[in-house]
């Protein structure tokens, strides 16, 4: 019978990402519900950045699949690669975090070991034996529980954020270098000069204090009171769509469905109605503080604390406060 969690770890340039450090740490908590061991399996040319960096987790093996052929990602080298391994070890669950490099190969994975795939899930329950699966549907307005049938392994990718990465368990895990059977001729896609589709100033994901800024703020020239609250917070500036869509800030700063999934110690939102493709990306934050002059702004909903007022008054105040305080 499949026994094991086998998390697969994404890195870049070497160091393991951060979503796969929240699949690691969802990894783990299912452990503990269900008695299995985990794994995890690092891909590269040479893994033995990712295997130290991950050794002194609570682990209960790495996977090191080196080869040339895994220099770079492709899909079908990942696959090539990974179903081998999978075939080998015969774990019960694959999880992933649902990245983009994710998105691209493992229903392919799935499909090739025989398995289903559960995407972009927020939650893994396994109380009571079964294993249910939470995601969102409808943009975020309603969780639905999935579970696998039958006996084949079971895949499921994790959305950014589903995972507290403050909650990983430190260890001590031992390394396996696996070889894989993985020539040029497997791979029929070339990999190019690589590029970012947005050049990133900053990683929301990884930031613990977020200044979030909506339409309320007015105009592009207003930015400068959350960037005052920020750097007095010694925070990042988040944003919502339409402020992205005007270039006040880059894309690189809007949260939501289609911009980032954040979960900071501190959301602050400034003049954001609390539309649901934005909550979407945020719902996550440890605590959320919403200034919004509208009670009845649906941020209200899922904050922690509700300021009603404007925030053109309210922030200048708040940023000296917080100088003071400092
Ligand atoms: C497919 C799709 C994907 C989308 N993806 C995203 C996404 O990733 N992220 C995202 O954010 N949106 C996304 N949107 C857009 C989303 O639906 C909302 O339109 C958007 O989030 C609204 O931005 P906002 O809250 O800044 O603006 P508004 O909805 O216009 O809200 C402005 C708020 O500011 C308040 N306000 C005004 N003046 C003041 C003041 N002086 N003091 C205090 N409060 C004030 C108002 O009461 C209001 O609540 C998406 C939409 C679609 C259809």
């Amino acid at each position: 019978m499949s026994q094991g969690i086998l998390v697969i770890v994404e890195h870049n340039n070497a160091k393991v990402n951060r979503i796969s450090i929240e699949a690691v740490t969802g990894a783990q908590k299912l452990a503990a519900a269900t008695g299995q061991p985990v794994y995890a399996a690092v891909l590269a040319n040479d893994c033995s950045a990712m295997t130290t960096e991950l050794s002194s987790k609570k682990l209960d093996k790495i996977y090191a699949v080196a080869n040339p052929e895994l220099a770079d990602y492709t899909p079908d080298g990942y696959t090539v690669a990974l179903a081998q391994l999978i075939e080998r070890i015969d774990p019960a669950y694959v999880i992933v975090g649902h990245s983009y490099q994710a998105r691209d190969y493992v229903a392919k994975l799935a499909l090739r070991c025989g398995g289903a795939l559960m995407s972009d899930c927020i939650a893994m329950n396994a109380d009571g034996g079964n294993l249910t699966l939470t995601k969102q549907v409808f943009a975020g307005k309603f969780n639905a529980d999935y579970s696998f049938s039958g006996e084949a392994t079971c895949f499921i990718s994790l959305q950014a954020a589903a995972y507290n990465a403050d909650e990983l368990e430190s260890g001590s895990a031992s390394v396996e270098d696996f070889a894989v059977n993985l020539n040029k001729s497997d791979i029929r896609t070339t990999v190019l000069e690589k590029f970012e589709g947005t050049k990133k100033d900053v990683d929301l994901a990884a930031s613990d204090i977020i200044v979030a800024v909506g339409r309320g703020l007015k105009e592009e020239a207003n930015l400068e009171i959350a960037e005052e609250l920020a750097k007095a917070l010694g925070g990042d500036i988040g944003a919502s769509r339409p402020v992205c869509d005007d270039g006040w800030v880059g894309a690189d700063r809007q949260v939501g469905s289609s911009g980032q999934t954040v979960s900071p110690k501190l959301y602050l939102s400034l003049g954001i109605s609390g539309a649901i493709q934005h909550v979407v990306g945020m719902k996550g934050s440890k605590y959320i503080v919403a200034i919004n002059k509208d009670p009845h702004a649906p941020i209200f909903d899922i904050a922690d604390v509700a300021v009603v007022g404007d925030l053109f008054e309210i922030v200048p105040k708040l940023t000296e406060a917080v100088k003071a305080a400092k």
